[in-house]
């Protein structure tokens, strides 16, 4: 069938009963709508699907399905793999789904499949609330949330599985089903941290947590000093209260007024704190981070927590070349640290960046075997970024991430955070999963034996 004949098929048999839009390859549009955030990817579908309520999903599906169609679901766009977008395929487009409904007595938010966390974050903050999510606004709760969920809030309240509290999910064969602790618990358990691969979830239910303004910003250090830094961050991070958390970074500083001049694009290591508890300023609780080398800059400052979120919007703008690997990581070796300094000092762009999220506190509360997420054990989830927005760039800041990887891998854990992968192949989605892999195989053989959700880290089905 061709590409125009897919489109054509579509209106055809979608027509009428279908609510949302549908767009094939000559309608205007088009080429807006196929565009996803990581610039490097360009995917021609044969058909988007813009669903406008669950009946158009599961049309959705019914309709690829039956024709043996490549079938894309895209959340928000922003995973670094593309996996929104396919080629020749359908692609089931979220976005009209952002509804969001707080329930400030029961502190939970009903949201959307297509929202973005920015939507979120804006609706909890008018009640005082907020759910733990990631640290971009665009980015969408969809492909977050069922990868996991990592960010400022980790330490105290946890993943944003762990604040997941139900899922209404279309599945593989078009039928509906709610996945909570007491209904499919199997499914729920598969959601939380399995990705795509189970159903298309079009509102999930979280638990929210009193957190209105923070105290967050930077700690520059010179990128000479990053061994010394990094050596005391592995020992001050896992024993801080829970209510500080702070990512580590290698990265350039961006030329904003933010910063003073004669810091723009200087090459720096960083920690980039948030606190969530009632102190007044973090200064005595970082003091001993504080007490290392010569900071350039420290500057923490109240925050309303929508406005962190969306801090570094303006940085990493739609539209840029994105490469990705990443990494979780058990021990932070002297080996790897001479490794994060030497790469930092060789960030190949102003955007390039290398990023160590603290994944201890709450979120190894929960244990490896309880949601499909299975590195809790792991203290971090390191992520190596390429990016820049000139695609001649692009071969320049691949081979640095992919060198960076290769030098810190084996100083690694082995697996990764599924959200901080490109397309890496089976091997690696095994090892990311490791002892939970076999059962989430057996769930995926239950609720999609004929692995429909395939355009993602995928789990192959497998009967028991
Ligand atoms: C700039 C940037 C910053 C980021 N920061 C963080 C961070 O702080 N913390 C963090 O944990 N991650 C972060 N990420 C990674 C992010 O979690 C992943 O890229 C995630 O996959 C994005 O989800 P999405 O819905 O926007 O992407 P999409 O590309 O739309 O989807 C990603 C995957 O999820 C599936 N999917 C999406 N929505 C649904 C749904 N409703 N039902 C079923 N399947 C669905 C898709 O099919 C696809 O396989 C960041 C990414 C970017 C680009």
């Amino acid at each position: 069938m061709s590409t125009i004949s897919v489109a054509d098929a579509g209106r055809r048999e979608l027509g009428s009963s279908f609510t949302g839009e549908l767009i094939g390859p000559q309608d205007d549009g088009y080429d807006a709508a196929r565009v996803v955030f990581n610039a490097m990817i360009d995917r021609r579908p044969a058909l988007i699907a813009r669903c406008a309520d669950v009946d158009d999903v599961a049309a959705t599906i019914r309709f690829a399905r039956e024709r043996d169609l490549l079938l894309a679901v895209r959340g928000g766009g922003h995973s670094g793999g593309g996996f929104g977008i396919c080629d020749d395929g359908v692609v089931l487009d979220l976005s009209l789904l952002r509804g969001i409904d707080v329930d400030p007595e029961a502190r939970t938010v009903r949201v959307g499949g297509g929202c973005t966390w920015g939507e979120v974050d804006q609706a909890t903050h008018e009640h005082g609330l907020a759910t733990p999510c990631g640290i971009i606004s665009t980015t969408g709760v969809g492909g977050l949330t069922l990868g996991g969920g990592l960010g400022h809030l980790t330490r105290k309240h946890g993943l944003t599985i762990d604040n997941l509290l139900a899922a209404e999910v279309v599945l593989a064969d078009g039928s509906r089903a709610r996945a909570s602790a007491d209904e499919n618990a199997d499914l729920f358990w598969a959601l939380r941290g399995g990705g795509g691969n189970f159903g298309v979830v079009t509102s999930f239910t979280f638990r929210c947590h009193p957190v209105s303004t923070v105290l967050a910003g930077p700690t520059f250090w010179p990128i000479e000093q990053t061994p010394e830094v990094l050596r005391t961050y592995r020992e001050f991070i896992g024993s801080a209260p829970r209510e500080l958390t702070g990512f580590f970074a290698v990265m350039t500083v961006p030329p904003v007024p933010l910063f003073p001049e004669e810091l723009h694009l200087r090459k720096v290591c960083a920690v980039f704190w948030c606190y969530s508890g009632g102190a007044d300023t973090v200064d005595g609780l970082v003091a001993p981070m504080l007490a290392v080398g010569k900071p350039l800059l420290h500057h923490v400052g109240p925050v309303p927590f929508p406005a962190l979120q969306s801090l570094f919007d303006g940085l990493y703008h739609p539209g840029l070349q994105w490469y990705w690997r990443g990494d979780f990581v058990s021990e932070l070796s002297d080996a790897a640290i001479e490794q994060h300094h030497a790469f930092g000092e060789a960030l190949p762009t102003m955007h390039s960046s290398m990023h160590l999220y603290p994944i201890d506190g709450a979120a190894h509360d929960v244990a490896s075997g309880d949601t499909a997420f299975g590195y809790r054990d792991a203290r971090w989830a390191e992520v190596i970024i390429g990016v820049d927005p000139d695609p001649a760039k692009a071969p320049a800041i691949r081979q640095w991430t992919v060198d960076y990887f290769d030098a810190t891998h084996p100083h690694s854990a082995g697996g990764s955070y599924v959200n901080f992968m490109m397309d890496e192949g089976s091997a690696r989605v095994q090892a990311t999963y490791r002892h939970n892999y076999e059962r989430l195989a057996r769930t995926k053989a239950a609720y999609d034996p004929r692995n429909v959700f395939r355009v993602n880290q995928n789990i192959e089905p497998r009967a028991a």
